[in-house]
């Protein structure tokens, strides 16, 4: 059976484990790790654990920080009274690259799914609904995903909100329906964002 020494079958075991790695890209990371310097390797492990160790949520909008506070939320320059509604940080990224939103955003942390036991009370939906009630936020964009989860935490958000005398909207079409925002290009996101919809 094995091929490898333990450690080397350890070091796979653990890259297979990442998203998008097979057996196979997992294999040739191994070796291209063993082939590094130490202090490469070093530098790659100790980023590793200082990024997980260091790096929490934001305290107002569930973003990646590693102060109290988000670079965004931090950013004066920005206008705090729009919010946009994102299910993952990674999708700040996205709509960074539009370069056509400066308000700040709110990270779900995932969409309203029954079937996989995720209600209202596993996202960050009671903290939303402070944020807004707080009195400063004048605006909200839905920008969940358009496919059938993003769509249904999208009008679960609208109803919470409605009533409470703020613009709400949706991003408009562009974003292909069953698509995610991580992988829309910029010229698209961009249209969906400038598109948006009041609901
Ligand atoms: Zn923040």
């Amino acid at each position: 059976m094995p091929y490898y020494s333990k450690p080397l079958n350890n070091l796979i075991n653990e890259l297979v484990k990442l998203p998008g790695i097979g057996p196979k890209t997992a294999q040739r990371l191994a070796f291209f790790i063993l082939e590094r310097s130490n202090e490469n390797v070093t530098n790659l492990a100790r980023a590793l654990v200082k990024a997980k160790s260091e790096i929490h949520f934001c305290r107002d909008c569930f973003n990646f920080a590693n102060d109290e506070l988000c670079p965004i939320c931090q950013d004066q320059k920005r206008d705090h009274t729009v919010i946009c509604v994102v299910e993952d940080a990674k999708d700040i990224v996205a709509i960074e690259k539009t370069h056509q939103y400066h308000g700040l955003y709110h990270v779900l942390q995932g969409t309203l799914s029954p079937i996989d036991g995720i209600g209202p009370e596993q996202l960050k939906i009671a903290q939303l609904l402070k944020r807004v009630k707080s009195g400063t936020v004048k605006e909200v964009v839905l920008a969940t995903n358009p496919n059938v989860t993003g769509e249904q935490t999208a009008m679960y958000i609208a109803k919470l909100l409605r009533g409470l005398n703020i613009k709400l909207s949706r991003i408009a079409s562009g974003i292909p329906v069953g698509g995610e925002l991580e992988y829309a290009d910029e010229l698209t996101l961009g249209r969906a964002l400038d598109g948006r919809t009041e609901i």
